[in-house]
């Protein structure tokens, strides 16, 4: 018993007359302490009974999971949720001294800030060398074998791209049952790319904005049973005012590095005959990207992008006859956008690989299977074509096939 520890204690004890004073003082001491402990946990109690009343198949539920941080009204701090072996727990973060590097329950997660700004920036240019990956879906060890062996990490997963630029053409989301912690590495990686002169770009999939407005048929069971213990919808999670949440919806659609025009799906041909601006794509696009946060009903152009010919779910670079673009389209694409190249994920290949003689390349090389994937590299210079390789899963250069 801790209370028999402290050496006043112990000299209480060994005067016999003053025993019984010194067993009601401890008695009251315990007495207060059970009491402190109850109401500090009561939030906890709460949720826990709930856990008691669950289904069985539950019971043996022992992932771990979180943090999942929602900033408090005052600003000043947060209330983080986890779930640690299957048991949740909560605990108020201070947001002062920013990073705020928290560990708990193995989930490392540093918080830059309570309200990332949206940097609406999404042309870039430089002589950098420029990465790309996508489809992450959830399989974090792949992700981070990929980047360590083709140096955009070092072995303690810190960035070593130097001022490169990384693109991360979406679909962190679903499948895969560890999300969250790629969703907190890119996060924390972000900022390391930008102290050292760099940048990481991570465009927003299908799966992110399924996610956020709450379509959730791609989630895995690991994520159904966090949500059920933590007793919110699965979305709710990446509320506006989670750490998390508030990030991604910083996020843009696409962005274009030095010749190159990045997005999840795709470019409908539409949009050069339309002489629409990749800045009015993007704005539009993300006006309507949660459809519960909106005042109206998206619709025309904005409702048109978050559908099929949208960027996020285009697939017609991939399709034949009236469904897929043909080359004269994509070279009006090339034209109007001032590119070279348009880079893809969300139609998986099993590596990566070109369409229309290499003007498309299509990045997303199955890394969802969680056995294999690829990433892409772009060195450019002035005056002279582009070199293009593609690193695989051990680090070795490939040529474009
Ligand atoms: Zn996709």
């Amino acid at each position: 018993m801790r209370f028999f520890q402290h050496p006043n204690e112990l000299n209480i004890m060994k005067l016999n007359k003053k025993l019984p004073i010194f067993l009601l003082i401890t008695t009251i001491v315990i007495i207060l302490s059970a009491f402190s402990l109850f109401s500090k946990n009561i939030t906890k109690t709460q949720i826990s009974s709930q856990d008691s009343i669950q289904d069985e198949t539950s019971a043996a539920f022992l992932e771990n999971d979180g943090p999942y941080l929602f900033v408090n009204e005052d600003e000043l701090t947060a209330t983080g949720y986890w779930v640690c072996q299957g048991e949740v727990k909560k605990d108020v973060v201070p947001l002062t001294n920013f990073p705020i590097t928290l560990n708990y329950c193995g989930l490392p997660a540093e918080i830059v800030s309570a309200n990332v700004k949206e940097d609406k920036t999404i042309e870039y240019s430089g002589d950098f060398k420029v990465a790309a990956v996508s489809d992450f879906h959830g399989q974090y060890r792949l992700m981070k074998s990929l980047l360590q062996n083709n140096k955009i990490i070092d072995q303690q997963g810190k960035w070593s791209f130097a001022d490169g630029h990384l693109v991360i053409t979406g679909d962190v989301f679903d499948r895969g049952d560890k999300v969250t912690e790629i969703l907190w590495f890119l996060y924390k990686l972000e900022q390391q790319a930008l102290q050292a002169g760099g940048q990481l770009h991570l465009l927003l999939g299908n799966h992110e904005v399924m996610v956020l407005n709450g379509k959730l048929r791609y989630l895995n069971p690991k994520y159904i049973e966090v949500a059920k213990r933590l007793n919110m919808p699965f979305e709710q999670l990446f509320s506006k005012n989670s750490i998390l949440g508030n990030w991604l919806r910083s996020k843009p659609v696409l962005v274009k590095v030095n010749n190159n025009l990045f997005a999840h799906g795709g470019f409908h041909p539409s949009l050069a005959e339309d002489n629409h601006s990749l800045e009015a794509v993007n704005t539009v696009f993300k006006a309507n990207l949660i459809k519960a946060e909106l005042d109206q009903p998206r619709q025309g152009w904005g409702k048109y992008l978050h559908k099929s010919n949208g960027p996020i779910w285009y697939r017609g670079y991939f399709k034949d006859g009236d469904e897929g673009a043909n080359s004269q389209e994509i070279d009006s694409l090339l034209k109007h956008f001032d590119i070279n190249h348009i880079i893809v994920g969300h139609t998986s290949q099993k590596q990566i690989e070109t369409r229309y003689q290499g003007r498309v390349i299509a990045i997303d090389s199955s890394i969802k299977k969680g056995e294999y994937g690829e990433i892409l590299f772009i060195e450019s210079a002035k005056n002279k074509d582009d070199v293009i390789w593609r690193g695989t899963l051990d680090g070795k250069k490939l040529s474009l096939i």
